[in-house]
């Protein structure tokens, strides 16, 4: 990970106005679901809450996609503060609005820095409950940039079931312990399939070891979501499946992580007036 020039990085941190809670969504290696977490994630909390997704998985953003956003660009309000668009109760901002879909981000440190600063200072997120964010995989520059510009309440890790993922959930894990971060937890993704034919769970990916580790670390696994076409249909869709499905077994998944993340990270009441 670079460092940037100066004393002490962490210094620069500042609360983003407004925004009660930061929660980063990171996975070690890319494909195992991370987005498709962060933004049902997002859909169940905003059901209650005042909630905002951050895609900052810059080599590769599906917000847009995920959300029926496709093409959408934000307005610049009179600040000069980018507004961001709302789907579902819902505030969405990627740099997949900014940038053409099939243009490759190639940008160095820097450049990922500004634009970091750009996403968390530049937006003009309002009043919110949550702010989940969206992290590309694995450890680099995008990571320790949030974490050096303001506070993060948490991190959850996403991972498959196989000892293939669990390398990159170890480093996942070491670099939020690094950063002095709260690992919230773990959502285990893909952990099964169900026969249609049958009802019974199919491995799709053979179980390794990561509950052993999970245990190790004290890494609590927060959630299991099976496999199922209709998760990845919705995402395809633009709809995801807690708003596409919401009375199904997924959805309940995701309500549950919800709740999870609302004991976790509460939100301070307002000070009643005298
Ligand atoms: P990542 O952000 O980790 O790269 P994505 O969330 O983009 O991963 O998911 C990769 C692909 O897997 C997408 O097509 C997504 O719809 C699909 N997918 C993710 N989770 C599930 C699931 N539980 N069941 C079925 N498909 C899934």
């Amino acid at each position: 990970m670079a460092q940037p020039h100066g004393n002490n990085p962490f210094d620069q941190q500042k609360q983003i106005p407004g925004v009660k809670h930061v929660i980063a969504v990171s996975s070690g290696k890319g494909g195992v679901g991370k987005s498709t977490v962060a933004v049902n994630l997002a859909l169940a909390l905003s059901k209650k809450n005042k909630v905002g997704i951050l895609d900052a998985d810059i080599y590769g953003p599906s917000l847009p996609r995920m959300t029926g956003t496709l093409n959408q660009k934000p307005v610049i309000n009179e600040d000069q503060k980018l507004q961001p668009l709302v789907r579902h109760n819902l505030k969405l901002m990627s740099i997949g609005y900014l940038v053409d879909e099939s243009a490759a981000v190639v940008w160095r440190g820097p450049m990922l820095f500004k634009a970091m600063d750009q996403f968390l200072r530049d937006v003009n997120w309002g009043e919110l409950d949550y702010l989940v964010v969206d992290l590309p995989p694995g450890t680099g520059d995008v990571q320790l940039s949030l974490a050096q510009k303001i506070p993060v309440s948490g991190a959850l890790v996403v991972s498959t079931p196989q000892n293939i993922a669990l390398a990159d959930v170890k480093k996942a894990v070491d670099m939020w312990d690094r950063l002095g971060i709260r690992r919230l937890g773990l959502v285990e993704n893909m952990a099964w399939m169900v026969n249609p034919v049958n009802g019974e769970k199919i491995q799709l990916f053979p179980k390794g070891e990561l509950d052993s580790y999970a245990n190790s670390k004290d890494l609590r696994k927060l959630a299991q979501i099976p496999f199922d076409p209709s998760v990845s249909m919705a995402s395809e869709a633009g709809m995801p499946i807690v708003e596409s499905h919401s009375k199904g077994e997924e959805a309940k998944t995701f309500f549950a992580l919800a709740d999870q993340i609302r004991e976790l990270l509460p939100l301070i009441p307002a000070v009643e007036g005298p």
